[in-house]
């Protein structure tokens, strides 16, 4: 059932799945500038078509960082008899990375494929969008939210043990207090990088987002340098970079790390829990995180969402979007059998 589901998935989308079969790939269609957009997939096929994988790289990564997926078995293992919770980010490990960031949806089958395992597993998702716009995206009811990088919590409306010490049902925003300066700052960079054609503001609540995917190579110095500079004016707030993206946020010790701690025991599970095991997949820096707080536990799955060798903390790996949902079928299964 989950090999006919994948099979059929990877028809419509086009991918290839097997690692054994990496030298039947199609052409890599590569990343742009930062070796950050890594998908086959994602809005960087647009660009140029680069020269094929560096296989012998990747193998040797994998090596280091085995596939959650081809080695589901070994890795899951430790999981018998302990509660899983699962953790995902959104951007570029449910969905594809896309020129438009307001165009990153998720394929039904993906949907289809996190409620199944939120039926088996506490589900959060940790994303750097606004609450909001991510619930928008999965469209899920039993999964918790986690905003803003995490500065933005909310728990399923049917969740038992969601009330936080204030009794505020799940809800959590420790950077609430920078709301009003949050927002002023948004209006200042719409003034400040009026002029610099593709450049993109998302508002995501707690931080502010300036997508630079579609500003020409020539302006990224000059965007970066505009936004670098309003910050540098407020000691209260830092900047961070993605994938094609700048990021202002408070200078809060908070991050998706703290959100996955906070989640854990929200939930219920004490966070040295020997029975508890998170699982946390993403694909992006500030996703490292919440890889640290799992490899500081010494156990759970880090897993990073990359099909090029990259500097990670995550012990597994899976290629793209399309190995992550094919790892949720198999994981739901596993529960379920
Ligand atoms: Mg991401």
């Amino acid at each position: 059932m989950v090999k006919r589901n994948l099979a059929k998935f990877n028809k419509t989308m086009g991918f290839q799945i097997s690692h054994s079969n990496r030298q039947k790939r199609k052409p890599f269609l590569g990343p742009e500038t930062d070796h950050d957009n890594d998908d086959g997939i994602n809005g960087s096929v647009i660009g140029r078509l680069l020269s094929p994988p560096d296989v012998a790289g990747y193998a040797s990564w994998l090596l280091k960082h085995p596939s959650a997926w081809s080695s589901f078995d070994s890795v899951m293992k430790e999981a018998k008899g302990k509660k899983v919770v699962v953790f995902l980010d959104y951007d570029g490990t449910l969905s594809p990375i896309v020129e438009d960031p307001d165009k990153a949806f998720m394929s039904a089958e993906m949907r289809a494929a996190v409620r199944e395992v939120a039926k088996y597993f506490p589900t959060s998702i940790i994303s750097g969008r606004s609450r909001d716009k991510v619930k928008e995206f999965v469209q899920l009811n039993d999964v918790y939210y986690a905003g803003s990088h995490g500065m933005d919590i909310m728990a399923p409306p049917r969740a038992v043990k969601s009330c936080d010490k204030k009794g505020n049902e799940g809800g959590f925003q420790p950077a609430k207090l920078f709301l009003p300066a949050i927002q002023e700052i948004s209006l200042e960079l719409e003034d400040k990088i009026r002029e610099i054609q593709g450049a993109r503001i998302e508002d995501n609540r707690f931080c502010i987002s300036v997508h630079y995917r579609q500003v020409p190579p020539k302006d990224h110095r000059i965007l970066k340098e505009k936004v670098k500079s309003l910050v540098e004016n407020r000691p209260e707030f830092r900047l961070t970079e993605g994938k094609m993206v700048l990021e202002v946020r408070p200078s809060i010790e908070w991050n998706k790390g703290d959100a996955l701690n906070y989640l854990l025991n929200t939930l219920g599970f004490s966070n040295h829990a020997k029975d508890v095991l998170p699982l946390y997949i993403g694909d992006d820096r500030t996703d490292e995180d919440a890889f640290k707080v799992i490899a500081a536990r010494r156990e759970g799955f880090p897993i990073i969402v990359s099909s090029i060798p990259k500097d990670t903390i995550a012990w597994y790996s899976l290629r793209d979007p399309s190995e992550v949902l094919a790892f949720l079928l198999r994981l739901a299964k596993w529960k379920k059998s």
